[in-house]
This record gives structure tokens, sequence and C-alpha cells, in this order.
């Protein structure tokens, strides 16, 4: 037993026994956490006004802007395990998972909030704690290449051990002119961004007897699962330059986020097998495996999105390729949502297989 004269709480959540410098680990306390959380976070700036610290952040809606909301959550054992996905990737997914939203709508991140439950476990062990640090890390890495600030949230203990995150985001978007699901009309070509099936190709490898850590020294880009890129640019340039009629982020896969837009646009969709950009990692699947992952996959966050026929639509946005890979034509009753034609002209009804919550058949991971 110690006699503690003084003690002085690191931000680490370490207790030193001041006269013996003997370490008691008491692990770290909320204040503490939201403290750490707050410095990670940075000073308030552009249209959040005030950020973390009291209790409400306050944020400016740029003239002539309207805000949009979205709210994700990222559950353990659903979303992410946390033997298979670094404590990185957890962070940056979560708060990807917003900014895909975002992207969809063609919107300017304006602040994200989020509301994080953790396991006792994680803040009274060194190990638990370092993985809280490199969560954050990952969150405010994408962060700060977007320019989005944490400007708030919510800490509380988990109980069953699980890590649970509710990421909100907040952005703005010229009034009226925010990309929608319900804006596609038959005779509108429809292109996606970027390449599908990486994020489940590499789930798949993640899950498998071939399972590799591979993270250190390679590039996000190699981690198209643990590290998705949210297309704001696209998105933003889609809206700004008036080239897109409807849009939607592929977060669900390929084939239950085109039945969103068709559904919401009133149409029927028309998809060719060939023109889908395959990712390098789905191509080296098996076939039944590659056709899973490029059509029913989801986590690419990829944009997809319709545009009248008339419409010169680049091969690249900021950057990103952009494939032309169907159109949208009139719905007729009795009639599939989605319609996947193949090299040879054959057609087969494409129905939703992506991911879907309560259906029974939503993965546990
Ligand atoms: P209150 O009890 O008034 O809701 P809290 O003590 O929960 O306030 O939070 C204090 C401050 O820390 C608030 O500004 C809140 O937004 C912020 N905060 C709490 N948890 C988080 C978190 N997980 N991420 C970001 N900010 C947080
Ligand atoms: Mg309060």
């Amino acid at each position: 037993m110690y006699h503690i004269f003084a003690i002085r709480a690191l931000p680490c959540g370490t207790i030193y026994a001041a006269n013996t410098m003997k370490r008691v680990d008491r692990g770290i306390s909320e204040l503490a956490l939201i403290e750490q959380i707050r410095l990670g976070s940075g000073r308030p700036k552009g249209p959040v006004r005030l950020g973390i610290g009291d209790d409400c952040a306050i944020l400016r809606v740029p003239a002539g802007c309207e805000m949009l909301v979205t709210t994700d959550f990222t559950l353990e054992g659903r979303h992410f395990r946390r033997d298979w996905h670094t404590p990185e990737s957890v962070g940056h997914r979560c708060l990807a998972r917003g900014l895909s939203d975002l992207a969809a709508m063609g919107a300017n991140p304006v602040a994200a909030f989020l509301s994080l439950a953790l396991p006792g476990e994680t803040l009274r062990t060194a190990m638990g704690r370092s993985w809280v640090r490199r969560f954050f890390a990952g969150l405010h890495g994408l962060g700060d290449r977007y320019g989005v600030i944490l400007a708030g949230g919510d800490t509380a203990e988990s109980v069953g051990g699980m890590v649970l995150a509710d990421i909100v985001l907040v952005g703005s978007a010229p009034a009226g002119k925010a990309l929608r699901r319900s804006g596609g009309r038959a005779g509108d070509v429809l292109y996606c961004t970027g390449a599908l099936g990486g994020a489940a190709a590499e789930l798949a490898e993640m899950s498998g007897a071939r399972r590799q850590k591979r993270m250190a020294g390679e590039s996000r880009e190699d981690h198209p699962q643990m590290f998705p890129e949210p297309r704001l640019a696209v998105g933003q340039a889609l809206l700004r330059r008036g080239l897109a009629t409807a849009c939607i982020d592929m977060s669900d896969g390929l084939s239950t986020d085109l039945a969103h837009l068709c559904r919401e646009s009133g149409v029927h969709a028309e998809v060719q097998w060939e023109a889908l950009p395959v990712h390098a990692f789905a191509a080296r699947l098996k076939d039944g495996e590659l056709e899973r992952a490029v059509l029913h996959g989801g986590e690419d966050y990829e944009l997809l999105f319709a545009a009248p026929e008339s419409v010169a639509m680049p091969r690249k946005i900021a950057g990103v390729a952009i494939s032309r890979i169907g159109r949208l034509t009139r719905r007729r009753a009795g009639e599939p949502v989605v319609t996947l034609v193949d090299e040879s002209g054959g057609r087969r009804r494409l129905e939703p297989g992506g991911w879907e919550h309560f259906s029974g058949a939503a993965k546990n991971l």
C-alpha cells in the first residue's frame, strides 16, 4: 500500500504517488478523456464558432446555404472487429461514413459530433488507452484532410464490452441545390466513381485463413476496407457544375443502393456488367465471389449518379475515375427495379443483395 502525500493526474490517466513515484494505474476519467479529445480536435475555426467544452457547439450557417445533417452508427461486431480492423481504421471509417453521406448530396462539411461508448477496460488499461488514442488519430487524420472539426459529442461507458460510436455530420449546400436520390429521369445515363468490390475483397482477406497484417508502411489506397475515401470533391463538383440529376453513395452495395435511387426517382435501371469498374483486389477473387463483391459488396463508399445523355461527362472528376455503367429507363409495373445485362446481351433481374439490417442476413463480423 502506498502512502500518497499528493497525487497528480496526467492526461494519460496514470496517477503517481508523489513520494515514491510508483505507478498506481487508476485509469483515465471521463473528464480527462474529453480533455484529450478536445486537445486533438484543434481550435474552432471557419463555420465552427464554438467547439468542444460547452453544452452546445455553435455553428455558422454560410449565407445562402442550407444545413444538411446525417448520423451513422459504427458498432463493434457489426461494422468492425477490434481483432481485424486497426484502431486508426475504426476512427477513419466512423468519420468516412458520415462524410460520404455529405458527398452524396454535394455538401461541404461543417462539423462532426461523436457519441462514443467504450468498455471500462479501454480506459483502465494502457492497451485500451492506446486503442482510444489511435482511434482518434484515425478520425482526426481524415478530418484534417477535409478541414472537418470534431465540435462535440458524448462519452459513456458501454456494457457488454463493446465499442459503440455514433457520428453526426453537419454540412452545408447552396439552398435548393443539394443532390438527391430522387432526381433521376428515364433516359439518364448512370455513372459511378472509382472501382467496386475492393472493400468486400479486403474484408474477405481479413477474415480468411490468408489473413495478413499488412498495415505498416502501406498507403491508405491499399486498404479499401480499412480506409475508404469519401468522394467529397466529386459530389461538390457534380453540384457546382450542375452535372447530375440524382446521386447516392454506395455504402450498402451497388445492387441495394441503385435500387434506392431507382425507387426514389420512380425509374428502372439497366446496368452493363462489363462496364462496371472492378477493383484490383476484387479481380483476384474467384468468379462467384468477384461478382458478389462488385454487385453486392458494401462499404466502397463510391458515388453512383445519373446525368442526362446531353451532359459531356468528364472521364475524371477531382482526380477520380468516372465510369459509365448503364442507364435509367421507364419503370413498367411488374418489372424488376434493376436489370443486369451481360456481355452477350443476356438480361437478368438484379435483386438488392447488399447490406441490410433486420433482414436476418445482416452479418456478424
Ligand atoms: P453535457 O453533460 O453538458 O452534455 P459533457 O460533459 O458530456 O457535457 O461534454 C462536455 C463537452 O465535451 C461538450 O462540449 C461535449 O460536446 C464534448 N464531448 C463529450 N464527449 C465527446 C466526444 N466523444 N467527442 C467529442 N466531444 C465530446
Ligand atoms: Mg450540458
